[in-house]
C-alpha cells in the first residue's frame, strides 16, 4: 500500500510586515516518512513551521494535514488535528519541574495523561532521574529531550522539530537522533529542521532545501547528500 500525503503545503506565501519570507513553498510529507528540511540561516524554515503549527499568519496558499485545513486555524486546534512543534530553543518552562513540563504537553488528553507522563519517562530515562528538578537546571539536550518528550504527549501524527541539535555536543545530538530515528516505528512522521544537514540527511528519507523562501531541491535524502552544489544553499557558504 503506497504511503499516502500526511502534510500538504502548496504555494504559501508568509512573512512578517510588507516583504514576504516565503514565496510560495511547495512541500509534501507521506505518512511515516522523515523527512529534513535544509537551508542557511533565515531561509525561513521557522516561519514554515510557524505557519504549520497555528503560531503565525500565512499570506496565501494552503497547509493541508490529511485533508483538513491548517491555515487559520488555532494553534490548540492544531495540536489536536496531530500537527505538533518542537520549538526552536526548546521553550521549556524553566520553573517548572521536568514532570510538569512533560504533563503540559498532555493538556489536550486529560484520560491517560498520567501513564502516558510515565512512558516518556521511560523513554527518556534521565528525565525520570530528574523528574523532581527544575527544568531549568536540565542540561541542553536534557532540556531538548524535555521538549520532544512534552511534544510527544500531544499525541501526534506529524512531528515538526525546529533545530533540535542547536548548542548540543556531538555525543548528545548522536543520542537525540537516535531517539528521533526510534520514533518513526512508533508512525510518528517527522518533518525535521537542522543544521546538522550531513546527521538529517543520514536519517531522513527525503529532504527540501529551502534558499531565501523558495524551494530549491527536493529529492530523497541521499540525492541531495551527494548533490555537491546545493551544499552552499543549505550550509549558508560555511
Ligand atoms: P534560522 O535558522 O536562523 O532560524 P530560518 O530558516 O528558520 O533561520 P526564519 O527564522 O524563518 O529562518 O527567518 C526568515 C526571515 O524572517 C529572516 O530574515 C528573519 O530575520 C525574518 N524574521 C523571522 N522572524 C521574524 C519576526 N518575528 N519579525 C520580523 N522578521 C522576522
Amino acid at each position: 500500500q503506497p504511503a499516502r500525503e500526511l502534510l500538504a503545503v502548496a504555494d504559501l506565501v508568509a512573512g512578517y510586515g510588507a516583504d514576504p519570507v516565503l514565496h510560495g513553498v511547495n512541500l509534501q510529507v507521506r505518512s511515516g516518512e522523515m523527512v529534513a528540511l535544509l537551508g542557511a540561516n533565515g531561509a525561513g524554515k521557522s516561519t514554515l513551521m510557524r505557519c504549520l503549527a497555528g503560531l503565525h499568519a500565512s499570506q496565501s496558499g494552503s497547509m493541508h494535514l490529511d485533508g483538513h485545513v491548517l491555515e487559520r486555524r488555532p494553534a490548540e486546534e492544531v495540536v489536536g488535528l496531530g500537527l505538533v512543534l518542537v520549538p526552536e530553543g526548546r521553550q521549556v518552562f524553566p520553573e517548572l519541574s521536568v514532570l510538569d513540563n512533560i504533563r503540559l504537553g498532555g493538556f489536550l488528553h486529560p484520560e491517560d495523561r498520567e501513564a502516558r507522563v510515565q512512558q516518556m519517562l521511560d523513554r527518556y530515562p534521565r528525565l525520570r532521574e530528574r523528574q523532581h528538578q527544575r527544568a531549568g537546571l536540565l542540561s541542553g539536550g536534557e532540556q531538548q529531550m524535555l521538549a520532544v518528550a512534552r511534544g510527544l504527549m500531544a499525541k501526534p501524527r506529524v512531528l515538526l522539530l525546529d533545530e533540535p541539535s542547536l548548542g548540543l555536543a556531538p555525543k548528545i545530538i548522536a543520542e537525540l537522533f537516535a531517539s528521533l530515528d526510534a520514533l518513526r516505528t512508533e508512525a510518528i512522521t517527522i518533518l525535521l529542521v537542522d543544521q546538522m544537514a550531513g546527521l538529517a540527511l543520514a536519517l531522513a528519507d527525503r529532504a527540501y532545501v529551502l534558499e531565501n523562501g523558495s524551494v530549491v531541491a527536493e529529492g530523497t535524502a541521499a540525492q541531495i547528500a551527494a548533490d555537491e552544489s546545493l551544499a552552499e544553499a543549505y550550509l549558508g557558504g560555511k
